[in-house]
């Protein structure tokens, strides 16, 4: 049945009962922030031409993962696959306007990531460089004496080497992305449709539906779980495990008299990270990772101790110029943090076939997500991965409760 037509209006008002009305939807996607965007925009693309609805409940993504993200992208991970999905993004990057027309920008800038390391972190550093290397990324790797006459701001204290990215990394607006893929699918006819999904119905080993919290019912052939960092609360509604949970992440912004134009996304030892954002800074990343508990659903509110305790001290030892600086404003978002390995869960329950997973990426997903869009597209359609083999990020490792861990977790 085609969303358009029973919806609508005769005489000026609705006809359908919305309760006892029941929509069929060949995809449902739960989550219509940029995975959920991703997946429908490369569903048209690899010619799918069913009906597909995507269901957002908060569609000024005020909440959204995706528009709280600092909005990097970077080849500096630990394992090949995380790699290979940056790089696909970063190609798309590179050729925006021919994907989404002359005034695409996403406001691109590639300043780079400088990852750096003490004796202890050393042997990661240098193996995660072999296997960036192996995939064709173009990061140097370079003693401390070598990086300060690089970075003359920079201080080396503690630092052994650091692996910096010449090309393909650096950062973005997260919320033109978003909008880009947003905006091609009202040209795509895709159904936008506003409500919570509150439960899922299954009848075996198959999902058949979406209760949404207006009480419209959507009958569905498949089910994608798009919901970020809700993805496992979601899960949950189909009756299955998903350990991905909303952490919570607080992002400080300050204004420095020095302004370093060569600055790239810098990460200390520490795990802290610094980057410029136009004319001020951005930083964070002094969370305790593995150690750390779930956050609130509601709670967005930044951890400003952090910043004065914690992430300032880190700072001005790091950049001694920004021992002077003036913190202005902050936010906090929630990472769809995959508890098992900090790593995406992509793909199809292997019981549960019409319930595929995008979730779990933990702090990379948004520079992931047009790749994560294409190959579940891909499967969709065609039955197999055809430019993103992303076999390994199955749930059958979550199944078997066999990490598949990402190392570089930022
Ligand atoms: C502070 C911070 C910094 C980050 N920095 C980076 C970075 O530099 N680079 C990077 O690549 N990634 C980064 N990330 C991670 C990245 O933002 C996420 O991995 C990515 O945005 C996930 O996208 P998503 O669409 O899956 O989730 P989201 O953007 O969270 O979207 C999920 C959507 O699902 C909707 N939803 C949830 N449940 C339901 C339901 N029941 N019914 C209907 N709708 C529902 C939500 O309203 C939401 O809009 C960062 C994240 C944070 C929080």
């Amino acid at each position: 049945m085609n969303w358009s037509l029973i919806r609508k209006p005769v005489f000026g008002i609705m006809l359908w009962n919305w309760r006892s009305e029941k929509v069929r939807y060949d995809v449902v996607i739960i989550g219509g922030a940029i995975v959920g965007s991703s997946i429908a925009y490369y569903l048209r693309e690899e010619g799918f031409s069913g009906s597909i609805a995507l269901v957002e409940r908060d569609p000024q993504f005020a909440h959204a993962a995706t528009t709280l993200s600092c909005a990097s992208i970077r080849q500096q991970f630990s394992i090949p696959e995380n790699i290979r999905l940056s790089q696909f993004t970063l190609k798309l990057f590179r050729r925006l306007t021919e994907e989404f027309g002359a005034d695409a920008d996403i406001g691109f800038r590639e300043g780079g990531y400088l990852i750096l390391a003490g004796d202890n972190g050393l042997p990661i550093l240098k193996a995660n460089h072999q296997t960036q290397m192996a995939e064709g990324a173009d990061i140097v790797l370079e003693d401390a004496e070598a990086l300060v006459r690089r970075f003359p701001w920079l201080s080396a204290e503690g630092i052994t080497a650091g692996a910096y990215g010449r090309t393909g990394e650096g950062w973005f607006d997260a919320h033109a992305m978003l909008m880009l893929f947003r905006k091609a699918l009202r040209e795509n006819k895709i159904d936008f449709i506003t409500a919570g999904v509150t439960g899922i119905e299954r009848q075996g080993d198959c999902v058949t539906g979406v209760n949404l919290d207006n009480g419209e019912r959507l009958d569905a052939g498949i089910v994608v779980n798009a919901a970020g960092p809700n993805a496992g609360k979601v899960s949950a509604m189909a009756g299955l495990v998903l350990p991905v949970e909303p952490r919570k992440r607080s992002v400080f912004i300050f204004e420095a008299r020095e302004k370093y134009d060569d600055m790239p996304l810098l990460v200390d030892p520490s795990g802290i990270y610094v980057r410029p954002e136009g004319s001020v800074y951005i930083t964070g990343g002094a969370e305790p990772g593995e150690g750390d508990s779930p956050a609130d659903p509601g709670d967005f509110e930044p951890d400003w101790p952090l910043f004065e305790e914690v992430i300032w001290p880190v700072l001005a030892t790091r950049i001694p110029a920004f021992e002077a600086i003036k913190p202005t404003r902050a936010w906090a978002g929630h990472y769809d943090y995959n508890t098992l390995d900090q790593n995406a869960v992509i793909g199809p329950h292997p019981q549960v076939g019409n319930f595929l997973f995008a979730n779990g990426f933990s702090g990379h997903g948004l520079q992931q997500a047009p790749a994560v869009g294409k190959a579940l597209a891909e499967l969709i359609v065609h039955g197999v991965y055809r430019t993103v083999d992303c076999s390994a990020f199955g749930y059958e490792r979550v199944a078997e409760g066999r990490a598949f861990r990402e190392l570089n977790v930022i």
